[in-house]
């Protein structure tokens, strides 16, 4: 093999879970953890005028988060690979600790923070390097001046996990115990994890597993039903309690400020994807005549499309590697040479084995200033495109590095810009290489399965949760009440083109269950498109387009979105063109989806 594809942990830590350069590191965090209280609680910005004693605590703050964060990381890169360490958990629950009484020390930093007048602090930022970190300090003043007082906030933090946090992992032991029935074609029933019936169910090529998988799923749900909708109503009302103790007006407020984004942003994305819902509807309808069907059913949506059985062409790890470097070579030198070093230095876990961690993701060890990134290979496209994602997120971080900790930090929805950008480089380019018509048509489907998420599927949840908030800020909302508007979303954002929908989507998506981000949907969709929106720029002006963009993602831990996008881009996200030039981009794949289909059934 050219490239290994395990990754490289002992050049991290050596010895794994026992390790003892592991606890030597955790025992000096504890320590700098102890000066750092007594350097935060001697200082009283309030009258210092001096820039220095506030940049020693914030110096003093990020040598403990990068010393946690490279245990933190190792230790569940470690578990991630080796499932069955169960000493992993020992360590975990150490890193956690430390974790804790950090949070509880930054409440006390931001309570300093905003005692400071706005004359001190305009005279604290005099200084160059309080300057550059403005953004974030500004950031945290602004989130500080809706805190209660310190004990009463002290006492949130502690009451949250029993409470908000308590309804989030009850969900998940509910949901862990569930377990969904299965016939298969001689007569055999097995009971199949959640987790394993939602694969087959959306992805099994036999329409017919599908249906009979989707009956039993909603029937699941159904029965639990009244435990899942006192779930969701208690973890909202206790989310919506604690928003108007900190003096926010309605439950959108909270997740837009998280997002650095403005409500009229948000509107403008979600218009331009009304405007624009024709084509992919139009999509699903051609999708449902090559399957032969009327209408598609919930479960159809994301079905896979193999004309005459033709299977995409499989890569091995090394083919899938070359290939990436191959066309991010057409984009540019900087994100060609970080991709081959980072695949030549074993970043990479992509070993097809038993005993990991199902899924992928991308990581950082903040203390080399370097990311690794989790996954499984087997070789189809769809690894290719995943591989390729998460080097996208790997440069995002690369490109930050030399930035000072506190403009390093991204949100949500631009989390996944330059992910997304890299994966279309090269799901653009595994169209393109497609060696027949039928080839080409299965990977269009795959491309457009994201696209439908996007705009349809993300849309009805944003839909549906916008209208559940509305209603439980006066009240419990029923069972019955829950199917309604999950029923009435789906129908607006699908228009009406299933033969049937999921009216215990609610109950069956974890992310409406998730405590630490309010609003889990939305930020995907504009990470998309606010990607797809450079891409189209991309496109247009071509000729050293790396360098915009590498300077747009410095940017995008220390400004507004709509800041940002008109900095980088001249563009103003706050009205509809911006994200309609994404959405006409997979438009065009529509486009070449039907007419290809079209000639086929010639
Ligand atoms: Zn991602």
């Amino acid at each position: 093999m050219k490239y290994l594809d395990t990754w490289d942990l002992e050049s991290i830590f050596k010895g794994g879970t026992n390790s003892e350069e592991v606890q030597t590191k955790l025992a000096t965090v504890k320590e700098e953890v102890a000066v750092y209280e007594e350097q935060l609680t001697s200082w009283n910005g309030e009258s210092e005028n001096d820039a220095s004693a506030l940049l020693e605590i914030l110096k003093k703050q990020e040598v403990i988060n990068k010393s946690l964060g490279q245990v933190g990381t190792f230790i569940n890169m470690w578990h991630d690979a080796f499932m069955d360490d169960v000493h992993a958990s020992v360590v975990k629950g150490q890193v956690m600790e430390l974790y804790s009484e950090i949070q509880q020390l930054s409440t006390i930093f931001t309570k300093k923070l905003i005692a400071i007048s706005e004359d001190q602090w305009n005279e604290l930022l005099r200084n160059e390097d309080l300057r550059e970190i403005s953004f974030s300090l500004e950031e945290t003043r602004e989130h500080g001046k809706r805190l209660l007082s310190e004990d009463e906030e002290k006492l949130i933090a502690k009451l949250n996990k029993d409470g908000i946090a308590a309804w989030s992992d009850l969900y998940n032991t509910v949901g862990s115990i569930l377990t969904i029935p299965f016939t298969d074609k001689d007569g055999q029933t097995t009971e199949l994890s959640i987790g394993q019936a939602m694969n087959k169910m959306y992805a099994d090529p036999d329409a017919k597993v599908r249906t009979e998988l989707f009956e039993e799923w909603e029937k699941v749900w159904t029965k639990n039903g009244p435990i899942f909708a006192d779930i969701l109503n208690h973890l909202a009302g206790y989310r919506l309690t604690l928003q108007e103790a900190h003096g926010r007006k309605g439950h959108l407020e909270e997740p837009l400020e998280y997002n650095r984004m403005t409500e009229e942003t948000l509107n403008a994305m979600w218009s331009a994807v009304d405007a624009q819902k024709q084509t992919f509807l139009d999509y699903l309808t051609q999708k449902a005549k090559l399957l032969g069907m009327e209408k598609l059913g919930w479960q159809d949506v994301d079905a896979p499309v193999a004309i005459g059985g033709t299977e995409p062409t499989r890569f091995t790890y090394d083919e899938a590697c070359d290939f990436i470097i191959e066309n991010f070579a057409l984009f540019g030198p900087e994100l060609t040479d970080f991709t081959k070093h980072a695949l030549e230095n074993r970043w990479v876990e992509a070993e097809d084995r038993s005993n990991k961690r199902p899924g992928g993701y991308c990581t950082s060890l903040p203390e080399f200033e370097e990311s690794r990134i989790f996954m499984t290979f087997t070789g189809s496209p769809s690894d290719t495109s995943t591989l390729a994602h998460e080097l996208g997120h790997a440069f995002h971080s690369h490109v930050m590095k030399d930035l000072p900790e506190l403009n390093q930090g991204y949100a949500m929805n631009v989390a996944e810009t330059a992910s997304t950008f890299a994966e279309t480089i090269i799901a653009d380019a595994t169209v393109k290489n497609a060696a027949t018509d039928e080839e080409k048509i299965s990977l269009l489907a795959n491309k457009l399965e994201g696209a439908t998420a996007m705009f349809l599927n993300i849309r009805a949840r944003f839909l549906f949760e916008d209208s559940f908030y509305t209603e439980r800020a006066k009240g419990i909302v029923s069972e019955k009440r829950l199917n309604e508007l999950m029923v009435e979303a789906q129908k607006e954002a699908f228009g009406d083109r299933l033969s049937s929908y999921h009216p215990h989507f609610w109950a069956a998506k974890l992310h409406f269950f998730i405590d630490s981000v309010p609003f889990y949907n939305f930020p995907y969709t504009f990470g998309y498109l606010f990607s797809l929106g450079i891409y189209a720029e991309y496109l247009k002006h071509p000729e050293g387009f790396e360098e915009k963009y590498i300077s747009l993602l410095k940017d995008t831990g220390s400004m507004k979105v709509e800041d940002l996008a008109k900095k980088h881009l001249d563009v103003d996200v706050t009205k509809q063109e911006f994200w309609a030039a994404g959405i006409e981009l997979i438009g065009k794949d529509v486009e070449e989806f039907v007419e290809l289909t079209n000639q086929l059934q010639k």
